[in-house]
């Protein structure tokens, strides 16, 4: 998290700079001082920062759309190789899936038409020569815009071409089967452009590299979804488990994690309600902090915990475990008490019990 710098807020949607993004601006301008002059440093710089604002505008055209649906999106990430929106949810249903994917190539579609009709450019067959387009800078950016438009549609899930032909699928095959269908293209697509990357573009091997992480990413959440559907989180929840007074110390947290084999505490006060989580981590940094031992785990907590009702669906728990800077989701009574906690540790547990089950002869069922 703390690689990315937010830039500026729009409309709810924090908008934040990777900082791997500003090696991509050193390399390029490097390379065109290298090859020319300061000027066309500047050039490539300044190049690269438009293109990248076209990106954002590609990505509030998804965030855009996907507000119709109800969704949020807390931030977006610039990174060298585009932008990543990271919305709450992805829409379920194919024909909203299709609209909010078709949204941000749309927008780049835009971009390029205004830059066409401005500049006057005619797209005719003979006229359409890079030599006329390289000319002018606004040229060259409707031409990335195209690039990138065209670049988005291949069916590499989860581009947003991948997302439409999950879509499509879904409408066929259901949302997880056509998930699994649509990341195994998406990550043979990837191959494909790893090897192309290897002739000569290494920026292709990292998005090759990307979508075949983001696609098992996807494919993987997707799985988990399927497998709590219909599930309480009471179902999953770990209820034997050691909570941290508000007066505990890191020493004590210490002594509690080698005592048990939790590696997260809940620091819960005298009416059991939730403070905070406290982490292994976090107990190992503050050993060896300047105060050590003696550091209260009020301190040392991760106070922004989501929580659930015991009522609450075993789904909302996972959404909301994959945004947990704790790498958990508490769960509270009526009274708000804690009764208990989910981890993606205990989660794909419930996975392994639940996918042994299925596959369990039918004699050992009556065993
Ligand atoms: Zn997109």
């Amino acid at each position: 998290m703390s690689w990315s710098i937010r830039l500026f807020t729009l409309g709810g949607t924090a908008v934040r700079m990777h900082l791997t993004f500003l090696l991509l601006l050193a390399w390029i301008a490097a390379i065109q001082w290298m090859r020319g002059t300061p000027q066309d440093a500047l050039y490539g710089v300044l190049f690269i920062l438009v293109l990248f604002g076209c990106v954002v505008l590609h990505e509030f055209g998804h965030i855009f759309a996907a507000r119709r649906y109800g969704i949020r999106t807390p931030d977006v990430t610039l990174l060298p190789i585009g932008g990543v929106a990271s919305m709450e949810r992805m829409p379920e249903k194919p024909a909203q899936e299709i609209v909010v994917a078709l949204a941000g190539p749309a927008v780049n579609g835009v971009i390029a038409l205004v830059l066409i009709m401005v500049l006057g450019l005619h797209f005719d067959a003979s006229q359409m020569s890079l030599e006329t387009l390289q000319s002018s800078f606004w040229a060259q950016v409707a031409v990335a815009n195209i690039i990138l438009l065209v670049f988005n549609l291949i069916p590499a899930f989860p581009m947003d071409g991948g997302r439409v032909l999950r879509a499509v699928l879904a409408m066929w095959l259901g949302y997880g089967p056509a998930t699994r269908v649509a990341a195994r293209i998406g990550q043979g697509l990837a191959i494909v452009f790893a090897f192309l990357g290897l002739m000569g573009n290494p920026l292709l091997i990292l998005i090759a590299v990307f979508i075949f992480l983001a696609a098992a990413g996807e494919a993987g959440y997707v799985q988990v979804r399927e497998l709590t559907r219909g599930r309480l989180v009471t179902d999953a929840m770990i209820t034997a488990f050691e909570p941290l007074g508000v007066m505990s110390s890191a020493d004590d947290a210490a002594a509690a994690l080698l005592r048990t084999t939790q590696q997260e505490f809940p620091v819960l006060d005298g009416a059991r309600h939730l403070r905070g989580v406290v982490t292994r981590k976090a107990i190992i940094e503050a050993l060896r902090s300047e105060n050590g031992g003696a550091t209260p785990v009020l301190e040392i907590m991760e106070a922004n915990v989501p929580v659930v009702a015991q009522s609450a669906h075993l789904e909302d728990a996972v959404t909301l475990l994959q945004r947990s800077p704790a790498g958990c989701v508490a769960v509270i009574d009526a009274s708000d008490r804690v009764v208990g906690y989910v981890t993606a540790e205990n989660l794909s547990e419930l996975m392994m019990i639940r996918a042994s089950r299925e596959h369990a002869p039918a004699h050992s069922l009556r065993g």
